[in-house]
């Protein structure tokens, strides 16, 4: 399979355009059964290259290829000893650009970075075959409609991205996971982890028949690494200690201790769900209640459970019963990332952007169930 340049890119649309094709824009291709999109066996596959187009090490940005693999672009910034926040991420073969365009976000990523918060710019080619350029090079760019987040986790629905610029950080002296397990009552240690949160990204995980676990990452220097730790103990985390360095080059991928928190089987289904961090024991009570049997990693920070079950059959009826329990009682939202229907999102704003950036419905579409 060609990879193409943004101009290649813009051409593969037009003939997609004049031969009625969805015109699907894709990296590795390690996650194309999941989120919101149609799998569509019938696509033309557009695929961006890869590679460095520009990095200022003295600016913390570098600007690549969206088919810039992760593994790549770690080793570039590497050598200046600086890092993309969002590591450790899913698979090392993941491209910067579905990265971007799926808005996948890291278990314990470095201050709880999203891609969202470290895209300045990108360039992406419409559903017309136009291409634009949006953002920039600086952190400070955004003037009127911020088109670069609204590509961002728009799964390539609005269009397919061939360049991204990143803003990057310094790799810190010490970074580490620590871990220990907590007391089984959310409702007090949602409520502790939330009042007494250090600047320390933490996650929760709970699966049935395990003790508890949080998860911590401590960076900085051995200091401040040290006092988080301090931290994690404080907050009741029993016998805490430090599971090894959340190292994120590829070398020590499946040794990570991060590497538990993320393993998502392709059979699983897998929802992601979200209220206000101060209703987190709610949600926990809730989810747990409508999948007793499965792995539950609850975000502090961000109010947020993902839930994961190999239990799939009547997939779509159990989350109609989850999103029926739990809607009602506190501000809520969720996703399916995979294993079962979309729920309806779409409202009358998203369809006129669609339509704005994608008139003839020609790239990546919504799988049937959504609206
Ligand atoms: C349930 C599940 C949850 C996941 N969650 C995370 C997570 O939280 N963190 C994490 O790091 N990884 C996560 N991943 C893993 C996955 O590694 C990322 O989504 C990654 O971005 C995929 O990279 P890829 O190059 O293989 O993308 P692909 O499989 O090629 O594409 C993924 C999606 O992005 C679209 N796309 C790809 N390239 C472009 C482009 N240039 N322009 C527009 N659209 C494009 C595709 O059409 C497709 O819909 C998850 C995977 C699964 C199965």
């Amino acid at each position: 399979m060609m990879e193409l340049s943004t101009a290649g890119v813009a051409s593969a649309v037009h003939e997609a355009i004049s031969t009625n094709v969805v015109a699907r824009g894709v990296g590795s291709g390690t996650w194309l059964f999941g989120g919101p999109v149609a799998n569509d066996a019938a696509a033309a596959v557009v695929r961006p290259r890869g590679g460095v187009i520009e990095y200022t090490p003295g600016d913390l940005v570098i600007s690549v290829h969206a088919g810039t693999t992760l593994e790549e672009l770690s080793a570039v910034c590497a050598a200046s000893d600086q890092m993309l926040a969002i590591a450790p991420y899913g698979s090392p073969r993941s491209t910067i650009g579905a990265v971007v365009a799926t808005a996948s976000a890291a278990p314990l990523s470095y201050e709880d970075f999203t891609i969202r918060d470290l895209v300045l710019g990108l360039t992406a080619v419409t559903g017309t075959g136009d291409i634009v350029r949006v953002g920039g090079k600086v952190v400070k760019n955004v003037a009127g409609f911020d088109l670069v987040r609204l590509n961002t986790g728009a799964f390539g629905t609005l269009g397919v991205i061939t360049e991204v610029s990143i803003r990057l950080h310094a790799k810190p002296i010490m970074d580490h996971v620590v871990t220990g397990t907590l007391d089984d009552a959310p409702n007090a240690w949602v409520l502790r982890l939330i009042a007494n949160r250090a600047p320390l990204p933490m996650l929760v995980r709970m699966a049935p028949g395990e003790p508890t676990q949080l998860f911590a990452r401590c960076t900085g220097n051995e200091a401040r690494a040290s006092a988080l730790r301090g931290i994690v103990q404080s907050y009741g985390a029993r016998s805490a200690f430090t599971l090894g360095p959340s190292d994120t080059s590829s070398a020590s991928e499946s040794a990570s201790p991060v590497s538990l928190l993320r393993h998502v089987p392709e059979q699983a289904l897998v929802l992601r769900a979200r209220t206000k961090p101060s209703h987190g024991a709610s949600l926990i009570d809730a989810a747990r209640f409508a999948f007793p049997e499965a792995a539950l990693l609850f975000h502090p920070a961000r109010g947020s459970i993902r839930i994961t079950t190999l239990a799939t059959e009547n997939a779509d009826t159990r989350v109609a019963a989850f999103v029926a329990s739990a809607a009602p009682s506190m501000p809520f939202s969720i996703v399916v990332e995979q294993g079962a229907s979309p729920l309806p999102q779409a409202n009358a704003l998203d369809f006129s952007v669609k339509q704005a950036f994608d008139p003839h419905g020609i790239l990546n579409r919504r799988r049937p169930g959504a609206v």
